[in-house]
């Protein structure tokens, strides 16, 4: 029953209401989603292929509209980074889920679910590549993290394969220096672009995201095989963490753990989660 409700509320999450077609949202309704505080997250957990223990969460934006409904993050990020509000936007989900972790990390929490458990728990946050160039968003972040004394070895900043690639290269001072106070940094989408080896080396990611779209093709398309085999080969090599997103079945979910693929995320596992379901799913998980 527990899953059910929270399967509902998150399909009532992602579902657009009626009639309310989502490219009739304009940059001053987003500025005004900022203002009043409608964006909000979903978690999802990432697990160990081989046990299925919780390592991580990600955290995904959520726009629910009181007169358009509900806007996919497909459609409101592009346009908060056409318009210059993605920096506001990324400074305004990372404080929710460093909120957040503080909570599900903190003694009461552990009490509540019986053990500690998630006061390891690493979080993921997405940053667009166009942030890359802004220092003070980055310095903002890392005072949001000591202010609620969360260290920075548990934050993920992920950046899609294409933008990072382009980008990164250029912005390599940004991403060396976000290394060297602690932040994880991981390519995610990896597959869908044409990055090569060389430049993966010379960047400092220590995570690596096979995109979805072959993932959930793994059992029907030997192609998309062929990418996740090498896309974790590489990864390996390389000392990356290898994460698979888009685990939809437990037949991809053996597969996947037969190449070595460390982490995985999907439906499977779960759905993104609105923060209260996230520690139901816990619980009900954790006791079974
Ligand atoms: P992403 O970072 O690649 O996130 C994974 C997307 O796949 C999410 O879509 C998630 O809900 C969905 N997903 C997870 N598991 C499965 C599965 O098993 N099957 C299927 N079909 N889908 C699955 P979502 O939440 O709609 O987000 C879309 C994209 O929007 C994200 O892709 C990310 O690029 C962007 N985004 C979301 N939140 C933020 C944010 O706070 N900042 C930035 N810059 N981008 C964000
Ligand atoms: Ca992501
Ligand atoms: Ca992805
Ligand atoms: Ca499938």
């Amino acid at each position: 029953l527990l899953h059910q409700a929270i399967e509902s509320r998150e399909t009532a999450d992602h579902s657009p209401a009626e009639g309310n077609a989502p490219r009739d949202v304009n940059v001053q309704d987003l500025e005004e989603a900022l203002t009043l505080g409608q964006i909000h997250l979903a978690y999802q957990p990432k697990v160990r292929c081989r046990t299925g223990t919780i390592v991580g969460v990600e955290a995904l934006a959520r726009w629910q509209h009181p007169r358009l409904g509900f806007i996919p993050p497909d459609v409101f990020i592009p346009l908060a980074e056409a318009h210059d509000l993605i920096d506001r936007l990324t400074l305004q989900v990372t404080e929710q889920a460093l909120d957040w972790l503080a909570d599900i990390s903190s003694d009461d929490t552990a009490r509540r679910v019986g053990q500690h458990a998630l006061q390891e728990t690493v979080l993921s946050l997405n940053v667009s590549a166009r942030s890359l160039g802004n220092v003070a968003l980055f310095d903002a972040i890392l005072q949001r993290c000591r202010e609620r004394d969360i260290a920075p070895e548990r934050i993920v900043l992920e950046l899609t394969e294409t933008s990072a690639m382009q980008d990164a290269i250029t912005s390599l001072d940004t991403l060396t220096r976000l290394r060297l106070q602690g932040f994880q940094l991981s390519i995610d989408d990896f597959g869908t672009g044409y990055s090569s080896m060389v430049q993966l080396v010379r960047l400092p990611f220590s995570e690596i995201k096979v995109d979805k779209r072959f993932v959930m093709t793994a059992n029907d398309s030997e192609e998309s095989r062929a990418v996740i085999r090498s896309v974790v080969e590489l990864g390996r090599s390389l000392g990356l963490n290898t994460t698979a997103e888009g685990v939809e079945d437990g037949e991809t979910l053996a597969y996947l753990d037969a190449l070595k693929c460390d982490l995985a995320q999907g439906y499977l596992i779960s759905r993104p989660l609105p923060p209260d379901a996230f520690l139901d799913w816990f619980i009900a998980r954790e006791s079974q």
